[in-house]
C-alpha cells in the first residue's frame, strides 16, 4: 500500500497520497479534515454521482447545488458558484465530469477571494491535466476512485491526495481509527502502544487491492491514451449525425476520457433510444440523474427541481456511450451506425 501511495503521488506530482477503501470514504475524510461540520455550506455540482453530496452530509455540513456551465461544458459553472456564496460558505467541491477538467483555475481564484477550501472529486479524472498540472492536485484535497468501472480499477478502492502537511497528518490518522501508530509499525517493533487522538474510521484499503493498483497504475497512461483515440474517433463519426450534441468540443486541458456523453435532441425520447440501442446489443447509461432531484434531497432540502435549468436539461437528455480501452475503432463505428439507425427509424433525424 505504501508503494502504491508513493507511486500514485509521484504520478500526480503531489506530496501526499493515502489509499482508502473507496472514493466515497475519501470524500468523507476530505470534508472531515477540513472541519466542514454543522453550519458550514459546501457548494457542489448537482450533476455528479450522489456520493459527492452524501459525503457532505456525513459531517453534518449543508450542500448548495450549483448549475453546470453550458450544454457543451457539463462542469460546475464558476459564475453559479459565486451566486451561492454567503457567510456560511466554507468550501467548494468540484467534479471533473467524464474526465474533462473543470474551470479549476478560475474556481481557485474565487476560493482565494472568499477564503474557501477546495475538494476535487477526481473519480473520473486520474491522468487528466490542465497546463501540465494533474487534476486532483489543484485544490486542498483530491479524491480518486478505483471502482471497477473507473479508469484505474482495483474492484473497490480509492486515493486521497494533498500537498498540505497539516491535512496529510489528519488524513493518515483518521483513515485508521484515529490511532497514532500503524499496525505495521507495531509489527516491526517500532511502537508498542498507541493513542487515539481523533474520532477515526477504518477506511483502509488492503494489500491485495494495492498490489492490483500498482499494476493498473502502470497501464493507466496507455489506457487513457487509448480512450482519447476512441473519443476522437467517436467525435469524427458523430459530426454529421443529426439531432445530437456532443459535449466538451474543444475543451481546454487534457481529459482522462472516462465517459463519452452525448445529448439527445429534445424531440428524441431517451427511454426509447436506450431500449432500441439495447435491442441492437449496445448498452448505454446515464450520467447523471441530478442529485438535487432525488427524493431524499428533495424531502430534506426542498430544492425546487427546476432551479438548475442546464443540469435539469442534461439530466433528461444525456446518454453515455460505451468507452473502454479494449474497444476497437470498428466497435465505435458499430455504435455510431446503431445510433444512425435508431434516429432515422424514429423519424426524428
Ligand atoms: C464513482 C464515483 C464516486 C464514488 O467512488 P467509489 O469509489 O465507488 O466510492 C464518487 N464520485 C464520482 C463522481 C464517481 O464517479
Amino acid at each position: 500500500t505504501q508503494d502504491f501511495e508513493r507511486r500514485f503521488a509521484d504520478y500526480l506530482g503531489v506530496k501526499h497520497a493515502f489509499a482508502v477503501a473507496n472514493c466515497t470514504v475519501g470524500l468523507h475524510l476530505a470534508n472531515a479534515v477540513l472541519d466542514l461540520g454543522p453550519g458550514a455550506e459546501v457548494i457542489l455540482p448537482s450533476l455528479s454521482f450522489v456520493a459527492t453530496a452524501n459525503a457532505i452530509l456525513y459531517t453534518g455540513a449543508t450542500p448548495a447545488f450549483a448549475d453546470i456551465t453550458s450544454l457543451d461544458d457539463l462542469n460546475i459553472a464558476p459564475r453559479d458558484i459565486e451566486r451561492h456564496i454567503n457567510q456560511r460558505t466554507r468550501a467548494i467541491i468540484v467534479m471533473h465530469y467524464g474526465g474533462y477538467p473543470c474551470a479549476i483555475e478560475e474556481i481557485l481564484q474565487i476560493a482565494r477571494q472568499y477564503n474557501l477550501a477546495i475538494i476535487e472529486d477526481a473519480a473520473h479524472a486520474p491522468g487528466a491535466s490542465v497546463n501540465g498540472k494533474m487534476v486532483g492536485t489543484f485544490g486542498d484535497v483530491g479524491c480518486f476512485s478505483f471502482f471497477s468501472n473507473k479508469n484505474l480499477a482495483t474492484g473497490e478502492g480509492g486515493m486521497v491526495v494533498t500537498d498540505r502537511d497539516d491535512l496529510a497528518e489528519k488524513l493518515r490518522v483518521m483513515r485508521s481509527h484515529g490511532m497514532t501508530t500503524l499496525t505495521w509499525d507495531r509489527h516491526r517493533g517500532h511502537a508498542h502502544s498507541y493513542d487515539v487522538v481523533n474520532l477515526g474510521y477504518n477506511y483502509r484499503i488492503d494489500e491485495m487491492r494495492s498490489a492490483l493498483g500498482l499494476v493498473q497504475l502502470e497501464k493507466l497512461p496507455r489506457n487513457n491514451e487509448r480512450r482519447r483515440e476512441l473519443t476522437a474517433e467517436y467525435r469524427r463519426l458523430l459530426a454529421d449525425v443529426p439531432g445530437l450534441l456532443v459535449p466538451f468540443s474543444e475543451h481546454p486541458g487534457t481529459s482522462a476520457c472516462h465517459l463519452f456523453p452525448i445529448l439527445l435532441g429534445s424531440d428524441i425520447d431517451r427511454h426509447s433510444f436506450i431500449e432500441r440501442m439495447r435491442d441492437q446489443g449496445i448498452q448505454t447509461s446515464i450520467h447523471y440523474p441530478p442529485i438535487h432531484q432525488f427524493s431524499y434531497y428533495q424531502e430534506r432540502f426542498g430544492i425546487w427541481a427546476d432551479q438548475l435549468p442546464l443540469t435539469k436539461a442534461v439530466g433528461l437528455r444525456e446518454v453515455t456511450l460505451p468507452l473502454y480501452p479494449g474497444m476497437t475503432r470498428r466497435d465505435v463505428k458499430a455504435v455510431v451506425d446503431a445510433i444512425r439507425l435508431v434516429i432515422e427509424r424514429s423519424g426524428l433525424g
